[in-house]
């Protein structure tokens, strides 16, 4: 029966269809290789992943909502838009995942999360030019006194295409969805090219020569071929945005590029929605979790999926929504906006609608200190650490030692190598994040008030503890050294520092 299923729906995510047996699934993939991956290496785009990427980079439910003068494009259905897509990245070579969203990301930024594609009127002159900006990645003419007159990449398209009405009527670029899409792919993988930056720069020679260094891998290799190298290192994401935007002979890192920050963001949301740091089977840096705690698997997901963005904001707002609802507690419909309208403590909502994915015993609770209550019936304390448990804290009294029946719960990931507990949760600084905890002592302390009294709670360790009837394996026993900014920063798309608060939930 199973391996019947797993035939017939090749692209299914194994992990929410709930198969559980780890090695079984393994033994699958060595058997059929990369038909029963679920990555986007293996096959093509689905409409409503589309739709669902859209959602989440722009908060809309349509496409090219941008004002008409700068989105006159005919064809504004999300089929159309997916078939076209999918036939780019045919025709121009663009295979594996990172292929695929990198040049998504870069266009979900171009595009204003796919809602305009032709350049807006402005105050540069440029932007009333015949051959200004159009398409996903848009391409313009030649620079003449200001502004883009001359033909340039519009004629080289129209070749490539042996279509010269495009010269004519440059218009048909971005109001054509086939060219708009088109013309964006064979940009990024016929004609943009990192330069080799070669022979000598006279006063700014010592730039050249540390560009060549540091990006020596990329020299010479068009956007497209640059995807590889980004599965490596992310500075190529860095260069790829550059590369896009213009980099001045004149800078070395000291400058980011142009929209830097919603570039990164889209970039590691687009990721975290194809899971190509957990399934795809072409990245040599993606997360194992073969024999380890199942539940783990879906909470480094989610923490993809939430790309180290903020409670209150876009798509994270609406995973906590998510994460409350299952646990019932926002079930008035008189306060759909309650996250919003409020904070709220999340820790343990996520906790338990993680295990609920996995199939793993839990409680429908937002209260942390819930895990206490449902010992011994959905949860078992252990001594022993291991990938995963339960890390139970509980907030103290100073002045009296009682447990003010609140605290955090959050899952065991590694520890640092001073010993913390490093620990992968939800509001962790309003985010999905790893933080550390002390396991012996007070780690950390905070002043509040209780019935009109400022008091010192302390919050410490309780316990490890496991869903009722999951054995730890060998693998989940062997605690990691993890480093927490690290770790971080691979959610977030960008190197971060100092992320080691634990900002503790409350409930
Ligand atoms: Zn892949």
């Amino acid at each position: 029966m199973i391996v019947n299923f797993i035939l017939l729906n090749q692209n299914t995510n194994l992990y929410t269809k709930k198969v559980q047996d780890l090695s079984f699934i393994r033994q699958m993939r060595l058997i059929y290789g990369e038909q029963s991956g679920n990555c986007l290496c293996s096959r093509s785009l689905e409409e409503e992943e589309v739709k669902l990427m859209v959602k989440r980079i722009s908060g809309k439910d349509s496409l090219w909502n941008g004002i008409a003068e700068s989105c006159d494009i005919t064809d504004k259905s999300f089929a159309s838009f997916t078939s076209e897509l999918n036939k780019m990245f045919t025709k121009y070579g663009f295979k594996t995942c990172i292929d695929k969203i990198s040049f998504l990301a870069q266009a979900a930024h171009e595009t204003g999360g796919f809602q305009q594609n032709k350049e807006e009127k402005s105050s540069h002159a440029s932007s009333t030019s015949t051959y200004k900006g159009r398409g996903l990645i848009q391409i313009t003419g030649d620079l003449k006194d200001g502004e883009y007159n001359e033909a340039g990449l519009y004629k080289k398209y129209a070749d490539s295409v042996n279509d010269q009405s495009i010269i004519s009527n440059p218009d048909l670029v971005s109001e054509n969805l086939h060219y708009t899409i088109d013309s964006s792919g064979w940009y990024f993988a016929r004609i943009k090219k990192v330069p080799k930056w070669s022979g000598t720069w006279s006063s700014y020679d010592n730039i050249r020569k540390k560009k060549v260094a540091y990006f020596n891998e990329g020299l010479g290799k068009t956007l497209l071929e640059l995807g590889p190298l980004i599965n490596q290192d992310s500075k190529y994401f860095w260069l790829q945005s550059k590369i896009i935007n213009g980099y001045s002979k004149k800078h070395y890192l000291e400058k980011n590029p142009n929209g830097w920050d919603d570039r990164k963001e889209k970039f590691s949301l687009i990721i975290g929605l194809f899971k190509t740091n957990t399934e795809c089977i072409n990245n040599p840096n993606k997360l194992d979790f073969t024999d380890k705690a199942p539940w783990m698997k879906i909470a480094i997901e989610e923490a993809y999926n939430a790309a180290f963005i903020k409670e209150k904001k876009r798509p994270v707002a609406a995973m906590v929504k998510k994460y409350h609802n299952y646990n019932n507690y926002f079930d008035d419909p008189n306060t759909p906006n309650y996250i919003e309208d409020k904070e709220d403590a999340w820790c343990a909502s996520f906790a338990n609608w993680v295990l609920a994915q996995a199939n793993q015993k839990h409680i429908k609770s937002p209260a942390s200190q819930g895990v206490l209550t449902a010992e011994g019936t959905n949860f078992i304390r252990v001594t022993e650490p291991s990938f995963g448990a339960i890390v139970l804290m509980t907030n103290y009294r100073k002045d009296t030692g009682a447990s003010i029946g609140k605290g955090h719960m959050t899952f065991l990931y590694g520890k640092e190598s001073n010993g913390n507990l490093v620990c992968l949760g939800g509001n962790q600084g309003d985010r999905i994040k790893f933080s550390p905890y002390k396991q012996t002592g007070v780690s950390s302390s905070r002043k509040v008030k209780i019935n009109g009294v400022k008091v010192t709670i302390e919050q410490k360790f309780n316990g490890f503890f496991l869903p009722l009837n999951y054995t730890p394996s060998q693998i989940d026993k062997e605690i990691e050294i993890i480093n927490i900014d690290n770790m971080n920063s691979s959610l977030s798309g960008s190197t971060l520092t100092n992320t080691s608060d634990s900002n503790e939930s409350t409930l």
